[in-house]
């Protein structure tokens, strides 16, 4: 199978059977969501949506945030991780958002990574979730099912996997793309023990077939191992 017919029974079974996919993030305007993402880092979306709702009634727009202070943010978001530099970088991506761009979140990647605390998995997060653009941020799970499916090759860091699937994912769907990705990585590919006899992509799947080959299945292969536990 070539990659290009990888990639087209793949996309096409999600666009079959998955038609809508949305980040499971709880949000109701770009700042929510800006604000929802950088808590977001090395944290579950599901602990990051116990938080927000008294963060944002505390903090409804960016002013409020900027005008305030990490420790008074730091309150609200204390059972997250890294609650200290999140703290501090919320209050800060606020200053500059109510500084340099009127308190409106910016969509391009270039403006949204001069915030404190987005990188450009946040900033192509926004990009395309807030202004549909064919941004692909690329998360431990896109990472990892990306390179089990054989969609990308030897991507060594998440850019190089980034740049492997924006050239074979037809602009239009790649905002979903990112979050099919995300979503077979967290319920069925999931890093230890993926759950492959259940899993409706094992036809098109690099990782299946070499290890039914190889009848490895169910075990990781040391390679694999160090891949799966890849944490961004
Ligand atoms: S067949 Fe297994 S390794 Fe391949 S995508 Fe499905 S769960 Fe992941």
């Amino acid at each position: 199978m070539t990659r290009q017919e990888r990639y087209a029974h793949i996309l096409n079974y999600f666009v079959t059977h998955q038609p809508v996919a949305e980040t499971e993030l709880q949000y109701e305007n770009p700042y929510q969501l800006l604000v929802a993402v950088i808590l977001s880092a090395q944290c579950t979306d599901k602990r990051v949506n116990m938080i927000t709702p008294a963060l944002f009634e505390a903090f409804p727009d960016a002013e409020v945030l900027a005008a305030s202070n990490s420790d008074s943010v730091f309150q609200y978001i204390k059972s997250i991780s890294y609650p200290n530099n999140k703290a501090k970088h919320l209050v800060g991506m606020a200053k500059m958002l109510v500084s340099d761009f009127k308190g409106i979140v910016p969509g391009e990647i270039e403006e949204l990574v001069k915030l404190p605390g987005v990188g450009r998995k946040t900033a192509n997060v926004i990009a395309s979730v807030v202004y549909n653009k064919p941004a692909m941020a690329v998360d431990t799970h896109v990472f990892r099912v990306s390179a089990r499916l054989g969609l990308t090759v030897n991507a060594k860091n998440p850019l190089q996997t980034e740049k492997q699937l924006i050239t074979f994912i037809p602009e239009d769907l790649v905002p979903r793309a990112h979050h099919w990705l995300i979503l077979h990585g967290r319920y069925i590919c999931v890093a230890r023990n993926p759950k492959c006899p259940e899993c409706e992509l094992k036809q098109w799947c690099k990782y299946y077939s070499s290890t039914f080959k190889t009848k490895k299945y169910g075990k990781e292969s040391k390679k694999e191992k160090s891949r799966s536990e890849k944490s961004f």
